[in-house]
């Protein structure tokens, strides 16, 4: 029992010890620090690793180390969706700060092919970013040290550190993310802390701080750049071109620590083999730095290179060198692992010996990293010159919105396009002079260029660690053609901007707005809210010379709540906030087709949504729902959490969404309010495995297609390995569609690319008209799928609808929404919720 009580009394001594760490814990010894610089303690009002670090905190922070530095200055680069400021450091010697914008430009002017460049007297850019993810917060709080520690130290080793190396100091990749991780950590803490895993510091609520404010994960944004965070940065990126980007992450408690080389055989082909290789020796110098402090590590086990939009992975592409950092989580403040009692402040210090081996490995390697980068841009700019006269055109006469959205991504890639000199035809398409892009091949970014429009269907590797496909024009679903002459190229596109639409005039009798742009359900629901009349056409038609497609929407003058003289004018600013064209017509008799006053024109009724979030639902797919109906189409959604379905009145919605989620998310009672409701005429829209609950609850008769792999002349070891190979990460997919069904209102071509990251591989109906959307009989575009998997897929469908009492089910196996920028898919949601009485 004594003893019992001492070994108590120790766990306890050492226990509580972990809350008076002071600075010679974290920062060498070695070195004198400038009193004249505030430590963090100093202003945050406690030591490092105590608390966890709030976002507000470290803006503080970061603020009184630039005031009292003249090594730092700070910038302000925009606003988080919360309204937090996403800031940058520059942090090197007082001499570099005179003339940094020198430094810049000519740091720059050597990535634009010169032939030859001295590299001897340049300092080299590293870019150092912690914490994308916001509850792996070691990265974040052993910034404030980093940051520390490059403001205060004296002598000549950092001295001359400072001098070779421009530092771009990222102090928070997730400011919202980062807040809503700390609010828990902190909230949960006790005085005695507690290391016992089940204790409640140690799950987080959903849908966790791994992500921003919509739920996305902001380490998949560095290519298509949709989110607020992501844009600041790749602004940064490309203002700088940096020779170095660290990526500080945590994983598994029981883990170790992490940095790459990755999986080499899961590099990106259109990565260089010596970025790999600089990889390793930088590597190195984490090592040496791991042994001294005695931290076990691991390289090459896993992560990989492949996709693009990841923060280690996109500078591979653009001439630098991506480093990916995962700290085994403390996930609180301290907790039971493998290793032993695993404490927040031991993996602060592990991410600050990283960031600090970085910038060591930075400057001893600077000529060999700058000299990589200048010959990444030359090889780039020769591979080019082969394709001097060939460019790439994009764009779509009906939906200029989506045209102009991905050529804003392109933009802030800093890839040149050009309007197109005339009309002409290219892949049996017609590409339009001012409704589309063209890219020429031959410029500085072409590997990037590449990297985004490439079709790719075979690989090295059967296992990826994110999406395997990416192919921006797919995902956007617009007209392309690759390989097309520059002497279509017009004049270069400086200023990217909206095509200026609106009401062609005020009419007395009608208006028609057809529904192939982007933002059409945008004015729809603003019209059906001021409790307008619109209906929708069920037919093609012709009035005025004009062809009028299915989907098309017609707003009567007469007999509406608004007179005419206001109705043409809210019209007409919808029109113009949305970017549509909206026509003014004087009857109602058609040339061809259908009439305005034929029963073929249905009445539209406002959709009220509900969208189901909460426990048991995935919250990546949850939240680019929600992002897209905030964001884009201003449609207020009401988030309902599967914690408090009980208490709602459903009879509030006629709509409701259930994203992917795990079959257990709802309970019985729930699933039979949900049942009783789709009776009573509601339109239950699910995602992926919810149709699996779908089935299992009677809610709609689906039929799924088993996938038997057996496992000949496998290998315990290989084991993982083969079973990987039949996951589908995320690839594009081709389908067939039936125009004239309301799901595919408003897309123009009989064919459409889906997105698909599951194996659920769904039958056809009976009827060919129930099947409006089905995969072709060769459907892989782009991306990884195993044969097997891909037999499957042939003549299965990616959506069904099925009838329920009055109401209805429709069920979609692929993502409609992914990530943000597949803006391609975007209308069938919005065809679900807008048509679903003509379903
Ligand atoms: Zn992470």
């Amino acid at each position: 029992m004594k003893k019992l009580f001492l070994l108590c009394f120790i766990c306890c001594s050492i226990l509580q010890s972990q809350n008076e760490i002071d600075l010679s814990y974290y920062l060498p010894q070695d070195v004198t620090y400038n009193q004249n610089i505030p430590t963090p303690k100093s202003v945050i009002g406690h030591q490092v690793g105590k608390w966890h670090i709030t976002h507000d905190k470290l803006v503080q922070y970061a603020y009184a180390l630039a005031n009292a530095s003249d090594r730092i200055t700070i910038e302000d680069r925009g606003k988080t969706f919360e309204d937090r400021p996403i800031l940058l450091l520059t942090i090197t010697s007082p001499k570099n700060h005179q003339h940094i914008d020198d430094i810049r430009k000519e740091h720059i002017n050597a990535t634009n092919g010169n032939s030859s460049v001295n590299t001897s007297s340049m300092p080299i850019v590293v870019y150092q970013g912690f914490s994308i993810h916001g509850n792996e917060p070691s990265g974040a709080n052993a910034g404030l040290l980093a940051a520390y520690y490059l403001a205060a130290a004296e002598g000549d080793a950092i001295n001359e550190l400072l001098d070779n190396v421009v530092i771009l100091f990222d102090p928070s990749f997730n400011p919202d993310g980062l807040q809503r991780f700390a609010y828990w950590a902190n909230t949960n803490k006790s005085i005695n802390l507690n290391p016992d895993p089940s204790d409640r510091e140690y799950s987080e609520v959903w849908p966790g701080g791994r992500t921003n404010h919509y739920w996305f994960d902001m380490n998949r944004d560095w290519l298509p750049v949709q989110l607020p965070e992501s844009r600041a940065r790749i602004a940064t990126f490309h203002k700088w071109l940096p020779n170095i980007v660290t990526d500080h992450h945590e994983m598994g408690t029981n883990a170790t620590f992490f940095f790459q080389p990755g999986i080499p055989s899961r590099t990106h082909p259109l990565t260089p083999k010596l970025n790999q290789e600089l990889t390793k020796g930088i590597a190195n110098y984490h090592a040496k730095a791991f042994d001294k402090i005695g931290s076990l590590y691991y390289t090459e086990e896993n992560f990989d290179d492949f996709y693009y939009g990841k923060g280690s992975t996109f500078p591979d592409i653009n001439g630098g060198i991506g480093i990916l950092f995962e700290q085994a989580s403390a996930r609180g403040h301290i907790q039971e692992s493998d290793n032993g009692i695993l404490t927040f402040p031991f993996a602060i210090r592990n991410q600050f010996t990283a960031a600090l081996s970085t910038l060591e490995a930075a400057k001893n390697m600077r000529e060999e990293i700058l000299a990589y980068q200048h010959n990444f841009f030359k090889n780039a700019r020769s591979e080019a010159a082969k394709e001097n006269g060939k460019a790439i055109v994009f764009g779509d006469e009906k939906d200029a919105a989506k045209t102009y959205h991905l050529a804003e991504i392109l933009k802030r890639h800093q890839i040149k396009f050009n309007e197109i000199k005339q009309d002409f035809t290219a892949n049996g398409k017609r590409f339009k002079k001012g409704y589309s892009y063209i890219i020429p091949k031959n410029q500085k970014n072409t590997r990037l260029i590449n990297a985004m429009f490439e079709k790719r269907t075979t690989f090295q590797d059967s296992l990826f660690y994110d999406i395997s496909a990416w192919t921006f024009p797919l995902a956007f679903n617009l007209d392309y053609a690759e390989g097309v002459s520059t002497n279509n190229v017009g004049t270069e596109v400086t200023k990217l901007e909206f095509k200026n639409r609106n009401v062609t005039g005020q009419s007395n009798y009608a208006y028609l707005m057809e529904w192939h742009e982007y933002y059409t359900p945008k004015v729809l629901n603003k019209i059906l809210n001021k409790g307008l009349r619109a209906k929708v056409a069920m037919k093609q038609f012709s009035l005025n010379g004009k062809q009028y497609d299915y989907g098309t929407i017609l707003i009567p003058v007469q007999n509406q709540k608004l007179n005419s003289k206001n109705l043409y004018s809210l019209l007409n600013d919808l029109a113009q906030e949305s970017h549509v064209q909206i026509d003014a017509v004087s009857t109602g008799l058609t040339q061809k087709g259908i009439d305005l006053g034929s029963r073929q024109f249905r009445n539209l009724q406002k959709p009220k949504i509900a969208l189901i979030v909460g426990d048991g639902i995935t919250s990546y797919d949850a939240g680019e729902i929600w992002h897209l109906f905030d964001t884009r189409y201003d449609i207020t959604v009401t988030k309902l959490d599967t914690k408090t379905i009980a208490n709602a009145d459903l009879s509030r919605y006629n709509t409701i969404i259930i994203p992917n989620s795990r079959t257990s998310g709802l309970s019985e009672v729930n699933t039979k309010k949900i049942i009783t409701w789709v009776k009573n005429g509601g339109t239950l829209i699910g995602y992926k495995n919810t149709l699996k609950w779908f089935k299992s609850k009677k809610l709609a008769k689906l039929d799924f297609k088993k996938v038997k792999v057996r496992a000949k002349n496998v290998t315990f070891e290989e084991r993982g390995n083969f079973r990987g190979a039949q996951v589908i990460g995320g690839a594009i997919f081709e389908a067939e569609i039936d125009r004239s069904h309301p799901i595919n209102f408003g897309y123009k071509n009989n064919k459409i690319a889906l997105f698909r990251n599951t194996t659920i591989f769904m039958k056809p109906d009976s009827s060919s008209y129930n099947n409006p959307i089905k995969y072709t009989n060769r459907p892989i575009l782009s991306g990884y799928i195993s044969k097997p998997n891909l037999d499957s897929l042939r003549g299965t469908v990616p959506l069904q609808i099925k009838r329920l009492g009055k109401g209805k089910v429709v069920a979609f196996t692929d993502n409609t929404n992914f990530r943000a920028f597949w803006y391609g898919t975007n209308k069938l949601l919005m065809n679900a919720i807008f048509f679903r009485e003509e379903l």
